[in-house]
């Protein structure tokens, strides 16, 4: 199959196109690096997968820019063009959008650009190709959940005007787009909500909390815990998360239904923090600095699984494995940079 993948070059993206080449696709990446990074891509130009043949290259545009008009230089339609050469597409994972809070807080405007304007050019891209799409949204949707664990069926407690909702209600309006494509042209599409995931290829410096902590242990500083470190997430390592999003994009199965992906293991902060001080220095105590809770942080985070289940899929890869996987990886990174 040809398959599309916007934000390829980002944490979850690069390990899906990796995964895709695997299976034997040809796989096209646009990205405009602004989080995403090109380290994360470099591999494709040096394997030597037949599959991936004169693709070694991916496209460098915004896709939050206007589609059709050509005022300034070629429009993104066209370059779009170009880039496939006339080949058809036949999926297409729309992932592109920063997910880090401080990523987002950084470009919020951007950010609701990327959701609304980048996600109706992708759907357009769908359309024109007949497509499949498969839009990552997030477990962000739910908010500050008052309902515990999270089922697809429960519509959130969204602050609209947090400095957080350009992220959710972006993410909440891409959601309503997607649909809307399906409604009115046929689209068949697929809606991944997305619960926190970790591991290789994470950008170290991109504020999450995983990668934050291990930088800060790896380096004999302090970790910093936000608030009381009593707010819950799960997190689900990145193969699984990978492995979900590849069999609900190939499922019959919940066409235009939101589908929870993660991990439902359950963990405060403090005792992620606990897990990977015990691996980094190999004792039980911890020491860490406390600092401000950011604004509308959720408190508790935990998604109901039962429709992936029905397909077949669940988390295989267990906090203390994944977490060891990760700080190899961090501790790569730190070591290229000295
Ligand atoms: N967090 C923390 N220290 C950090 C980064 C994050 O205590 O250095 C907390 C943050 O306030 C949140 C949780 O860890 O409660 C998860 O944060 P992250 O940004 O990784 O993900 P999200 O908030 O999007 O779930």
């Amino acid at each position: 199959m040809n398959i599309l993948i916007t934000g390829g070059a980002g944490f979850i993206g690069s390990n899906l196109a990796d995964k895709l080449l695997e299976q034997g696709h040809d796989v096209f990446i646009v990205d405009d690096l602004s989080t995403g990074r090109q380290e994360n891509i470099d591999w494709i130009n040096s394997r030597s997968a037949p599959a991936w043949g004169v693709w070694g290259r991916h496209l460098c545009v915004d896709i939050s820019k206007s589609f059709r008009s050509q005022r300034h230089g070629l429009s993104l339609r066209s370059q779009i063009d170009s880039y496939l050469q006339g080949k058809k597409i036949d999926q297409i994972y729309h992932l592109a959008c920063p997910a880090s809070p401080p990523k987002y807080y950084k470009n919020p405007l951007k950010t609701l650009d990327i959701n609304y304007i980048g996600t109706k050019n992708v759907l357009e891209v769908a359309k024109k190709h007949k497509a499949r799409i498969l839009f990552t949204s997030t477990s962000e949707i739910y908010g500050d959940p008052l309902d515990h664990p999270q089922p697809e069926t429960y519509n959130g407690n969204v602050d609209p005007i947090s400095p957080r909702s350009v992220y959710d209600e972006g993410k909440r309006v891409a959601e309503t787009l997607v649909s809307q494509y399906h409604r009115t042209y046929g689209l068949e599409t697929k809606i991944a909500r997305v619960f926190n995931t970790y591991g290789p290829r994470m950008d170290p410096d991109d504020g999450r909390v995983v990668t934050n902590f291990i930088k800060q242990a790896l380096n004999r500083n302090l970790p910093e815990v936000y608030g009381d470190g009593q707010q819950t997430r799960s997190f689900c390592y990145v193969d699984d998360q990978v492995s979900g999003l590849i069999i609900l994009m190939n499922s019959n199965e919940f066409i235009n239904e939101p589908v929870n992906i993660g991990n439902n293991h359950e963990i405060k902060i403090i005792e992620l923090l606990n897990e990977i001080c015990y691996q980094i220095f190999k004792k039980d105590e911890n020491c860490a600095v406390h600092k401000d809770l950011p604004v509308s942080d959720p408190k508790r985070r935990c998604p109901d699984l039962a429709k992936m289940k029905s397909i077949g899929w669940h988390p295989q890869i267990q906090l203390r494995e994944g977490i060891q996987k990760t700080i190899q990886y961090i501790k790569e990174e730190l070591n290229e940079k000295d």
